[in-house]
């Protein structure tokens, strides 16, 4: 773009004369020319720094903050009581966590209820058990009345934790942050609207809490906006990741009324790509608006018994509660009735506030980028800055190269350090990510300054920014039609290089001027696609470096015409000179890729597997209490050397264990303990017309999670099945328990099931199987040493037990 002519690219001696435009005069001298280069890349550093602190998490308040504000110190105080110890659905420790919350929000003056009741899963209705998933789930309700509603504002967070870890921050952040808000609005004027605080169960299990509120209960029946609060991690930005349908009226308020808004139209469709869910699938339905939050990094810990309250970075709490209380007044005051806008919108960070435009610009947008473009790449011809065949070669392969190259030497090398520490594979990020981050960063730089050093004298610093341009411009095109939410990223860069190219082109003065329109236009591509890097290595982890390495050389490829400032120009100096500065430019490329096996050393030196930082493993234990048979299992795929003491080799489970979801688990002889299988008690039975019904209680004799039933569909088909009271859907699956189902937080007295069957002329076989946590009381069983933890997995420290009735 606004690249100076070399030699190579015109065919002419670039020295000045006639021949080269007066603009660019005044960088052939090299001293200029770095002094350019600096200023360009101090102002483009001070832009990064911007966009970074933007990022940051407030000061959380103490509790002595004025009475009308959001204070993470006090809603700390909750934080400790609801993570205190592990709280699963259905257990003990899960009933005094509700009865806190109860108490909290009677003590608020609201009207405040529990929902008990039993609800299936939310979002799909046909579980991994080839049946149905449900739970007897237990959500605290309360409601701050309106005075004159347009409707109700949902304030959803889960108050269970999963079963190998307190929550601390999974979501004690969430449910005492919304316990916090619900105090400063109970104190305030009353809102317009009526806003209800929802504290849902089994999260963790199903999101079966949110999907029983969602479609059953009163408050819920005419829907409203929801807004969903959500801890991934310990630390962080809280990001807003995951908004309803056709949102650019969502997000408009979300950009004027939290305080600290980031979130980013991309993150939906990243999230939508991920495995996770929320209680906000729960809310995806005609009925109901709203808009998803959560901090993810530190995700070491996540689910983890390290989820601790000491682990929450309080920061992101006061981030979290600052943002909920000015939505919740925002929405509390808003008419409701009109929330759904036609669209959906773009939406980014930028130092200051949120960028937000319509949806429907996207491809428009992006066009305009590609036009762009191809004007500065005419007029880069045209002024004999670069041939038709250079920029074809520009674009063509050369730009390609590095877009190809990074991320797949990124992902190159995090599988050397996971060859050298296999542990990491079980965990979401290492503990201490910082240093692999910044070294995907530096070997992306590295490959970038390379590529540039290697092709800029064959093919030209005007080609190669063009090609470069033109890459950009046509993902944009790409995103536009396939991932319009996140077409921002390399459209609006390309259009702003095309347009600093076009100005630096068009400037017919010596002077800054060039150097002035290429580093702003650098500085949007780093405004936009740095904070998008820094928030993707948390957003994925370190295993999917390589999508944030990709990004990083967008970046790069924006900032091209400023990177060629630290090169020569050619022809610009003769001799020594000349050549002591073609030293000079291979220095970024050399600097970069030491930088990068440094970082990554210092990674592995720094992040080491500690008491503090244990390498997670995962281990769960199986009785078959028909045959007495006993195995450890686990779901580790290379087993690290202390599960390796439990179990051999793959080994099929389906037939003896299929209420564990897979078939292939590493497994090992175990010795049996002393454990009642879940009865399997017939209430009534009766054959009618070729069909069979059995009415069934089901009761798991010790404290059980969960308990599951399974149909052998060699002996019977399965027609239709009630769980306590509900019918359920009936969809075979493949294998001999084709029928099946999961019951999370199985009440004392047990679950009644009834089945109606087409029996195959004998006995019907139905498989029982109940699960509790905690491997420390078995037979066989060596505590964990130092330095070896647990994975944060709904499976893991998982005990179960298992009978085939034959009815
Ligand atoms: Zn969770």
């Amino acid at each position: 773009m606004g690249a100076p002519p070399t030699q190579a690219a015109t065919g002419r001696p670039a020295r000045p004369g006639p021949g080269v435009p007066p603009a660019d005069r005044a960088l052939t001298r090299p001293r200029r020319r770095l002094l350019a280069a600096a200023a360009a890349l101090v102002a483009l550093a001070a832009v990064g720094a911007g966009s970074l602190l933007d990022l940051r998490t407030p000061a959380p308040t103490p509790a002595s903050a004025p009475a009308d504000e959001f204070s993470a110190g006090r809603a700390y105080a909750d934080v400790q009581v609801i993570a205190a110890r592990s709280h699963v659905a259905g257990s003990a420790a899960n009933d005094q966590v509700r009865a806190h919350i109860e108490q909290r929000l009677r003590g608020l003056g609201l009207e405040t209820e529990v929902q008990d009741t039993v609800a299936p899963e939310a979002g799909q209705l046909s579980g991994a058990a080839g049946g149905a998933t449900v739970a007897r789930v237990r959500n605290v309700v309360a409601r701050l009345p309106g005075t004159d509603p347009t409707g109700r504002v949902f304030l959803v967070a889960h108050y269970d934790s999963v079963q190998t870890g307190p929550g601390g921050n999974d979501d004690a952040a969430g449910t005492s942050a919304i316990l916090e808000v619900a105090r400063a609005l109970a104190v305030g004027p009353k809102p317009r609207n009526d806003i209800v605080f929802v504290l849902t169960d089994a999260e963790e299990a199903c999101l079966c809490g949110a999907s029983a509120f969602a479609a059953s209960h009163p408050l819920a029946a005419d829907g409203g906006v929801v807004l969903n609060l959500e801890a991934r991690g310990s630390t962080g930005p809280v990001i807003m990741f995951e908004t309803s349908k056709n949102n650019a009226r969502l997000v408009d308020v979300f950009g004027r009324a939290a305080p600290h808004p980031v979130g980013t139209s991309f993150a939906v469709e990243i999230y939508r790509a991920l495995p996770n869910d929320t209680d906000f699938t729960a809310f995806r339905d005609e009925k109901f608006v709203g808009l998803n939050s959560a901090y993810i990094d530190g995700g070491a810990i996540y689910h983890t018994p390290l989820d601790t309250p000491a682990a929450m970075d309080r920061g992101s709490l006061q981030q979290h509660g600052d943002n909920a209380l000015g939505l919740a007044r925002e929405f509390g005051r808003t008419d409701l009735t009109d929330l759904r806008a036609g669209h959906d919108a773009t939406y980014f960070p930028v130092p200051g506030g949120l960028v937000r435009y319509p949806g429907w610009l996207t491809l428009p947008l992006a066009l305009l980028a590609v036009a762009a473009v191809a004007a500065l790449g005419w007029l880069t011809r045209r002024s004999g800055r670069a041939t038709v065949g250079r920029l074809a070669a520009g674009f063509g392969l050369a730009a390609l190269v590095p877009i190809v190259v990074a991320p797949v030497a990124a992902q190159l090398l995090w599988l050397a350090i996971t060859t050298i520490r296999p542990g990491y594979a079980e965990l979401l990020d290492p503990y201490r990510p910082i240093w692999y981050r910044l070294a995907v960063l530096a070997l992306a730089a590295a490959i970038v300054f390379t590529w540039y050093a290697l092709l800029r004298r064959r093919i030209g610093p005007a080609a190669l920014a063009v090609g470069g341009l033109a890459w950009l411009a046509l993902l944009g095109v790409l995103l536009a039609v396939a991932v319009p939410g996140g077409a921002y990223l390399t459209t609006l860069p390309a259009l702003a290089g095309a347009l600093g190219g076009l100005v630096a082109l068009r400037t017919r003065q010596t002077g800054p001027w060039p150097v002035v329109a290429v580093t702003a236009a650098a500085a949007v591509g780093v405004a936009i696609l740095l904070p998008t890097v820094v928030l993707l290595f948390p957003a994925l982890g370190m295993a999917m470096g390589g999508v944030a390495a990709l990004v990083a050389v967008l970046l790069g490829l924006t900032a091209l015409p400023v990177v060629d400032l630290l090169h020569p120009q050619a022809g610009g100096q003769r001799g020594l000179l000349a050549l002591r500065a073609r030293r000079l430019a291979v220095l970024p490329a050399g600097a970069a890729a030491v930088a990068a096996v440094v970082l990554a050393g210092v990674g592995l030196a720094v992040d080491r597997f500690d008491a503090d930082h244990p390498a997670p493993t995962h281990l769960m234990y199986a009785l078959d209490a028909g045959t007495g048979q006993a195995r450890w299992l686990s779901r580790e795929t290379d087993p690290q050397s202390w599960t390796d003491g439990y179990v051999d080799g793959v080994t099929d489970v389906g037939d003896d264990f299929p209420g564990l979801g897979d078939a292939e688990l590493r497994a090992g002889p175990a010795q049996a303990a002393n454990l009642p299988a879940p009865k399997l008690d017939v209430l009534a039975d009766a054959t009618n017309g070729g069909e069979r019904t059995l009415r069934l209680r089901l009761t798991p004799q010790r404290t059980a999670r969960l308990a599951t039933l399974h149909v052998d569909t060699s002996t019977a088909t399965v027609l239709r099945a009630e769980v306590a009271g509900r019918s359920v859907p009936v969809e075979a699956r493949d294998g001999r328990w084709g029928f099946g189902l999961v019951f999370h937080a199985p009440p004392q007295e047990g679950v009644e099931v009834t089945l109606t069957l087409r029996t195959k002329g004998g006995q019907v076989a139905l498989r029982a199987m109940d699960a509790s946590d905690g491997l420390d009381a078995l037979p066989g069983f060596r505590p964990r040493p130092p330095g070896v933890g647990v994975v944060g997995s709904h499976s893991s420290e998982m005990l179960a037990v298992a009978r085939t009735y034959p009815l």
